[in-house]
């Protein structure tokens, strides 16, 4: 496995392994990986003859008052899991290397952060936006993964990439889940035992909602309605939100006439967790 904290050997053992007529996979992270992450990282391998993986917890993307400082940070597991997947090229940055100076330039893709966590993040997927594209410049890849976990996301960077002609494939990666249906996340470490259990409602409720939709709900007020009150059935929680989206353009729906998305944020204590499932209108095979 290659190391790089620099961004120029990083950029030319990149296009080697292009120029020798291989396909590139980029896996973005945060770091503290977990099997979401590796998952993405096999993803990337299935496609591509060689496969990188970044590190760095971007400063940018976290609005003043949010756990930057205490995000996870856990190095030298993540530098054990990546060899032992099998990973090409590893680009842990510090933020002096990112960002030599404050940024003049933002990518920031309107309509898409207007919604859902958009308001509540102030400036996260701006941050998100052009650290991403930083990314793509400096790890030139032909396919990018990256995971429905994070569906809004997602949903920014295709948009980005297409506004921008940006040449690499997106590639969406289904939300990975531990045994009881709890999205896999770097923050699910900030968790208490007692939490941890009361998480699982979050889950239990978008998939409960998924169910209700197949069997012909269509009105997005009464199924909002029905995974709030499972949430709190569980125990005390401050929901941010719960909305029913269109699949693409994230618009809010009041019913299920299309491919859709059920998205929430839910803060349990201190930890702010997210998680969606896909919906389609009745009758409609997904
Ligand atoms: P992060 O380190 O949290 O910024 O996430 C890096 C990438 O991993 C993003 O594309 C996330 O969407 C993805 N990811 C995080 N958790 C999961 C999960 N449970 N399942 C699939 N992908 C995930």
């Amino acid at each position: 496995m290659l190391e790089f904290t620099e961004i120029e050997p990083c950029r030319r053992a990149v296009l080697e392994a292009k120029g020798t007529g291989l396909r590139v996979g980029l896996v973005p992270t945060m770091g503290a990986l977990h099997d979401g992450h590796m998952a993405l990282v096999h993803a990337a391998r299935k496609l591509c003859g060689r496969v990188a993986v970044t590190i760095f917890v971007n400063p940018t993307q976290f609005a003043p008052g949010e756990d930057y400082r205490q995000y996870p940070r856990t190095l030298e597991a993540d530098r054990a899991k990546c060899r032992e997947a099998g990973v090409d090229i590893l680009f842990t940055p510090d933020v002096q290397t990112m960002y030599p100076e404050a940024p003049q330039t933002m990518v920031h893709v309107a309509g898409l952060c207007d919604g859902l966590c958009g308001p509540l993040r102030p400036g996260h997927f701006d941050g998100v936006a052009t650290v991403v594209m930083k990314l793509f410049q400096i790890l030139p890849a032909d396919v990018a993964v990256f995971g429905e976990k994070d569906y809004q996301q997602l949903a920014v960077i295709r948009r980005m990439v297409r506004d921008l002609n940006v040449p690499i494939e997106i590639i969406g990666h289904p939300t990975v889940r531990e045994p009881d249906g709890l999205a896999l996340s770097s923050r699910n470490a900030y968790l208490s035992p007692s939490q941890r259990v009361q998480a699982r409602s979050l889950s239990e409720a978008l998939f409960a909602a998924a169910d209700r939709v197949r069997r012909g709900e269509v009105e997005c007020a009464r199924i909002q309605q029905a995974v709030r009150k499972h949430i709190l059935a569980a125990g005390p929680a401050d929901i941010e939100y719960v909305e029913v989206v269109d699949a693409t353009t994230l618009e809010r729906l009041t019913v299920v006439d299309r491919p859709a998305r059920i998205c929430l944020a839910v803060r349990i204590g201190g930890t702010r967790l997210i998680d969606n499932v896909p919906v389609d209108p009745p009758g409609v095979v997904g």
